[in-house]
């Protein structure tokens, strides 16, 4: 939806096809906690600068509230483990934040700063970052396709592709087919699907990452966007406070694909490391629409592409009871809060937890933006951005190469910390 703002605002007629509704997926079930400008600009990292730049001057661009929370990050240190690992992270981010300044308070400090917390921690590592509401920017999103006459088609599946020669000639839909110049493949979890047809396959993990929300608790409850080795945690416009995994125990749970065993290779090293946090299930939903669209390709003759529509991935409050309990801890006004909400998203992986941005190789006139592997709020202006300046002058003044999607093609490792 923002690349076709994008594309829209340098004078090009857009076609979204969205099959449930605008945000149904990913977007709009995120923490949506990004890097905000502040400190030294990194000149390596165009593509998260130019995003934390976008997004702190959103709502005066494009002239809708998505509620920008610029408190900060806080990243919350206990023990030797969580140092072990802040050194590893540190170095990601040095190298891949926008505004990669950190200050590390120690524990003084940080209770003059935060009289709210109490429990035992040794330090907390401060960023430049924050939050902004991911059903405020879905909104703002319809509301900017509306005025700029893009043509967003909600209902309506990608369902393949008609090629000739190397290129895309139309688009097929549950509905007929749309002739199209260029094409863009944005479809978040399901991009593989649709990029097979195209002769690219990308070995993406989906990863179920369950949130809850407790009821509405005094504003500043939560700093910015507070992250602790067993919970992450923010504070919503109306108080509430949407709870999920930390950064070394995520509790992410992977709903076993028959995709999982084709690319066994690359992620069997990262899931045996990752053993203790990342729990096995079987979700009938996928499997059946893996073995429902396997057999399509081996019978039909067009090979058309289905995908399960208003998929709702399973979600239970207790998924997040240990996460709200180790989070009272810091914060004790939390002790007697409850759950009241609670809904799952699914998050697209890649093995180096990079997007896939660029143009489809072989493939002279499609493009491809997916794979955000966690940090689609994070990269998502920059990426649109890009995307449209690659589709409408041939290249981007941010840099695209850590992203091009000719790197699936070579071997590919998984990165030590996966989340
Ligand atoms: C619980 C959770 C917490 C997160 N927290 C953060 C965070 O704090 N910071 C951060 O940076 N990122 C976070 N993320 C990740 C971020 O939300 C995603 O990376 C981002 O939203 C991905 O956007 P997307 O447009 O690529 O995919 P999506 O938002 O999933 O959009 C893809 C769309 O394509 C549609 N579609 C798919 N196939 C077809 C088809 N064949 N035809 C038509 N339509 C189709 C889908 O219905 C969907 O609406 C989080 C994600 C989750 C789930």
């Amino acid at each position: 939806m923002l690349t076709a703002a994008e594309l829209a605002e340098r004078g090009v007629g857009v076609t979204v096809l969205e099959k449930d509704d605008v945000g149904f997926e990913q977007s709009g079930r995120s923490v949506a906690a990004i890097n905000l400008p502040g400190g030294r600009p990194n000149p390596e990292a165009s593509l998260l600068r130019v995003s934390a730049d976008e997004w702190s001057t959103f709502e005066q661009r494009w002239g809708h509230g998505i509620d920008l929370n610029d408190a900060g990050w806080y990243i919350v240190l206990v023990d030797d483990h969580d140092r072990e690992w802040l050194e590893v992270e540190r170095g990601t981010w040095q190298d891949t934040a926008g505004y990669p300044d950190a200050e590390l308070l120690d524990a003084v400090d940080a209770r003059t700063r935060f009289p709210q917390f109490g429990g035992t921690f040794s330090a907390i590592d401060v960023r430049h970052g924050g939050h902004v509401d991911a059903m405020m920017v879905m909104n703002a999103l319809r509301q900017i396709a509306q005025r700029l006459n893009i043509d967003v088609r909600c209902g309506e599946m990608a369902t393949g592709f008609e090629i000739k020669g190397d290129r895309v000639v139309s688009v097929r839909t549950t509905t007929g087919s749309l002739l199209s110049e260029h094409v863009l493949v944005a479809a978040g979890l399901w991009s593989p699907d649709l990029c097979r047809q195209l002769g690219l396959r990308i070995p993406m993990q989906r990863v179920r990452a369950p949130a809850v929300e407790t009821g509405p608790m005094p504003p500043g409850t939560i700093p910015g966007f507070l992250r602790g080795s067993t919970f992450g945690a923010r504070q919503n416009r109306n108080g509430t406070i949407r709870i999920t995994g930390g950064y070394r125990y995520s509790a992410m749970l992977h709903d076993l694909s028959l995709n999982d065993f084709r690319d066994m290779r690359i992620w069997a090293p990262a899931l045996w490391q990752n053993r203790k946090d990342v729990s096995l299930r079987l979700d009938p939903t996928i499997l059946r629409h893996e073995l429902s669209s396997r057999l399509r390709s081996m019978f039909a003759r067009n090979g058309n592409v289905v995908v399960p529509q208003r998929y709702e991935p399973k979600a239970r409050p207790s998924d997040r009871y240990s996460q709200l309990a180790e989070l009272a801890r810091l914060v004790p006004s939390l002790r007697t809060s409850r759950i009241q909400r609670y809904f799952s998203g699914v998050m697209d992986l890649l093995p180096d937890l990079q997007p896939i941005l660029g143009r489809i190789p072989d493939i002279s006139n499609a493009f491809i933006a997916s794979g955000f592997s966690g940090h689609g709020y994070m990269n998502g202006p920059g990426a649109c951005k890009a995307m449209a300046e690659l589709i409408t002058n041939g290249t981007s003044l941010i840099g695209l190469e850590p992203y091009r999607p000719d790197r699936l093609r070579g071997r590919m490792k998984m990165r030590e910390q996966i989340f």
